[in-house]
């Protein structure tokens, strides 16, 4: 069993983009909208923002009250827009309830969009050409690549069908020229699919949803799940029982989640540079 360690990858992918952004002639501007006082939100926030520092990117953090009116998010979502110096936007979800998510992420125009879920760019990945594509699937290729992990004629698994990691996960496998199962809530015998699997994904939220009895020998296990368990971070993935029967395996923590903030500082440089063009 070997890890494929994100933290690791992604210090290195920092690294190439502190040196990507000194070269260019505008310096790369994220801007976050948190709406409320959702303890994880401001935690993933922070680290974003912390994220932007070490690059050398410009960030932007626009805290807004929980009470906040759909319009009053609009109107700030559309000085971004407009705003030169920004050239990603990323409004942190959830968002409290008398907003309509859907409304606001559409709003974001489609080129600042570095988390890559407005219907324009989901579109474009459905359709095989990817512009921006949603951090986290995104990083996990990266990963995979990062570790050449042979995915073309493979047979990948993906459990869970969220807008934010499973479909565009399914979408980028499928991509490489694997053969893709999507798995979810309603799949009847999840085991008989993980026991053909050469490479599984679990981006579900259920800690030890995927055991090593349910697992081939030499299988690829990406876990995006972060769950607490007795207060100990976790995923989807029992480690103990799948490790060893594994090839590669990532941890938590220390494996997607690391990916996913360096994809974003990724997508927003590419948005700046094709701003620069
Ligand atoms: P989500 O929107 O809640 O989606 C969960 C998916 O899992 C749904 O499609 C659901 O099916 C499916 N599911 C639920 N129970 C299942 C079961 N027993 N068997 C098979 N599928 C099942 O969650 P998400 O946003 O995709 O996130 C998934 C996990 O990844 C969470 O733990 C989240 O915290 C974590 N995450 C981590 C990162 C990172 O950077 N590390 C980033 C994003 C998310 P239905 O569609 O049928 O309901």
């Amino acid at each position: 069993m070997a890890l494929l360690e994100g933290k690791i990858v992604a210090a290195a992918q920092e690294e190439k983009l502190r040196a990507q952004i000194r070269e260019l002639s505008v310096q790369p501007g994220l801007a976050v909208i948190l709406a409320g006082e959702d303890g994880p939100s401001k935690i993933y926030v922070r680290r974003k923002q912390e994220a932007c520092e070490r690059v050398g990117m410009h960030s932007e953090m626009v805290l807004l009250p929980g009470d906040v009116s759909e319009t009053m998010l609009l109107s700030e979502v559309e000085r971004l827009n407009q705003d030169p110096k920004i050239h990603g936007i990323l409004v942190q979800l959830p968002l409290p309830p008398q907003i309509d998510a859907k409304r606001v992420l559409e709003a974001i125009a489609p080129e600042k969009d570095v988390d890559g879920f407005h219907p324009l760019n989901a579109g474009y990945l459905l359709t095989g050409t990817p512009k921006q594509v949603p951090c986290t699937p995104l990083g996990i290729l990266h990963l995979l690549k990062h570790y050449e992990i042979p995915l073309a004629g493979k047979q990948a698994l993906v459990i869970g069908r969220s807008n934010i990691v499973g479909k565009p996960m399914a979408l980028l496998l499928l991509q490489e020229n694997a053969t893709v199962t999507l798995a979810h809530s309603r799949t009847q015998n999840l085991s008989e699919l993980t026991q053909k699997a050469d490479i599984i994904v679990a981006a579900v939220g259920q800690a030890q949803l995927v055991t090593g009895e349910m697992v081939k020998d030499g299988v690829v296990v990406v876990d995006v799940g972060m769950n607490r368990m007795d207060g100990k971070l976790c995923g989807d993935v029992d480690f103990d029982s799948v490790a060893p029967k594994a090839a590669w395996i990532t941890p938590v923590p220390g494996g997607v989640g690391p990916m996913t903030i360096a994809t974003l500082l990724y997508n927003t440089v590419k948005a700046a540079q094709e701003n620069q063009a």
